[in-house]
């Protein structure tokens, strides 16, 4: 499997990965086919995920700046078609209450707004007329020990003091009988905003909407150089080139080795791994009293999430490999499938049907970086930390504005840089090594 730390490029038209998502999705919407010419253009966008679609949706809706999107493989082929299709109010890793002792609660309160915006931009989207199979709304953040269940509750009264953000505690009982009967699950938090979508068709909707706008889209389309030419950007895929007075970086985890030096070593792709498995039987869903479609995630340092899918199925997901040699390894999906059954014994027969991986972009401070580079107008938005769905359409709402020479606002998401990586060749030994503590901390602590 493409590996960002290892290969130059993502591929060049290879098909999506075999996903439940490429397989229940019918057709992808008509692109704009392969660059195979020399354009000219203001604005050229790298990578055709939500970030790069959602860009060039507003940069032609609300600024009448019509972008060329240039996309190594498929609409989505990234992360983008390949999550869990959770829609939270969140992005990064780094936690509120972090935010507000290191910055203060005023710029606490603008990154929560910003994380909020990103699910208003998504229902806004959404709103005009992408079919993406939604489900109903909630969110379950589950104990999976009982001291954690004390610590979620601490949260839900900072969140409901600090946003008046409307959290309800349900306990051991209330979560087996009313939701799910998880005997991983020793009570919960849950949220009423959450909830879940088919990814894959989300980007496609999003693309429709850019092109719409004016937007042009190409595929099978991989930047392999970049050069500057008398004050413009010069950007080369195999059959056709871009010269643009403005370049967007919308490559996130899947941006190559050594893409461009204002992001190199400045960010760690890891690995997420998913499951889906074969449809659950009426008996299976009453024994295990599965009455909820709310997307959930646990308490762990190596979190687990699942969701039951609109056909009943279940898709389970945690970390997989750390290389991308090592993804396809049967060990990982297997491994999910394992705790799905300590979660519910009585799919002791069930099996999984699909199983994929893709590469979440982790930033060194744990928070998403939308940021301008004057010199060379270069913009980029990245380090999600595994939760963009709903943000990358915010960060594309953001860039668009940036872009077009808005002021942001200032706050540290749009006005620091990725910082770079210490021992940047060695990210990877420090991700085996937080692993491990991973490991220790969620089973005895
Ligand atoms: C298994 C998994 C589950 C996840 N679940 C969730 C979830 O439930 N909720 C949530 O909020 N987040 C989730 N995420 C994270 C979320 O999917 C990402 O944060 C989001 O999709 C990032 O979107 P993006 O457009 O920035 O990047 P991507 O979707 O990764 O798009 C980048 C694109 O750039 C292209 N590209 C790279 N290099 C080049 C080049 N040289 N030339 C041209 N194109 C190039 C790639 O092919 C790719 O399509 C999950 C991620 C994974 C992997």
């Amino acid at each position: 499997m493409y590996d960002p730390l290892h290969d130059k490029i993502p591929g060049v038209n290879d098909s999506y990965p075999n996903s439940y998502w490429a397989d229940i999705s019918g057709e992808a919407p008509e692109n704009d086919g392969q660059l195979n010419q020399t354009l000219e253009t203001d604005v050229v966008i790298i990578g055709a995920g939500f970030t790069g679609l959602s860009c060039a949706y507003h940069l032609a809706n609300n600024y009448g700046i019509k972008a060329i999107v240039l996309e190594a493989n498929q609409t989505a082929w990234g992360c983008s078609g390949r999550n869990a299709g959770f829609v939270l109010k969140s992005s990064g890793r780094k936690s509120f209450t972090q935010m507000a002792s290191d910055w203060g609660e005023e710029v606490m309160r603008g990154i929560y707004d910003e994380m909020a915006a990103g699910v208003d931009t998504v229902n806004e989207l959404i709103g005009k007329g992408i079919d993406c199979d939604q489900q109903a709304p909630g969110y379950i953040k589950v104990a999976h020990k009982p001291n954690k269940l004390k610590e979620l509750i601490n949260l839900s009264e900072i969140q409901r003091k600090q946003f008046n953000y409307q959290v309800e505690i349900l306990d051991q009982q209330q979560v087996r009988s009313q939701y799910m009967d998880d005997q991983n699950a020793f009570g919960a938090i849950r949220y009423t905003d959450g909830f879940g979508l088919n990814p894959l068709k989300l980007a496609w909707g999003y693309q429709k909407l850019a092109r719409e706008a004016g937007a042009t889209v190409y595929i099978g389309s991989p930047v392999t150089s970049w050069r500057e030419d008398k004050g413009r950007q010069v950007v080369c895929t195999p059959k056709g080139e871009v010269r643009a007075q403005k370049v967007v970086l919308a490559t996130n985890g899947y941006t190559p080795k050594g893409f461009h030096p204002l992001v190199n070593n400045r960010f760690l792709p890891v690995l997420s791994q998913i499951i889906v498995t074969e449809l659950l039987t009426d008996e299976q869903i009453r024994q295990c009293n599965w009455q909820t479609n709310n997307v959930v995630m646990d308490t762990r340092a190596l979190k687990y999430y699942y969701r039951k899918l609109p056909d009943n199925r279940i898709l389970f997901g945690g970390r997989g490999a750390i290389t991308g040699k090592a993804a396809q390894d049967p060990y990982y999906a297997d491994r999910l499938l394992s705790v799905l059954k300590q979660s519910f014994p009585s799919l002791k027969t069930l099996n999984y049907q699909y199983a994929w991986a893709g590469w979440i972009c982790m930033s060194l401070d744990d928070i998403p970086h939308i940021h301008h580079n004057p010199s060379q107008n270069i913009f980029y938005a990245m380090g999600y930390c595994g939760a963009g769905l709903s943000f990358s359409a915010q960060a594309g709402k953001r860039l668009a504005d940036s872009v077009a020479e808005q002021k942001l606002p200032d706050l540290p998401i749009f006005n620091r840089h990725l910082a770079k990586f210490p021992l940047a060749p060695l990210r990877r030994v420090g991700q085996w090594g937080y692993f491990q503590y991973g490991k220790v901390k969620d089973r005895y602590f």
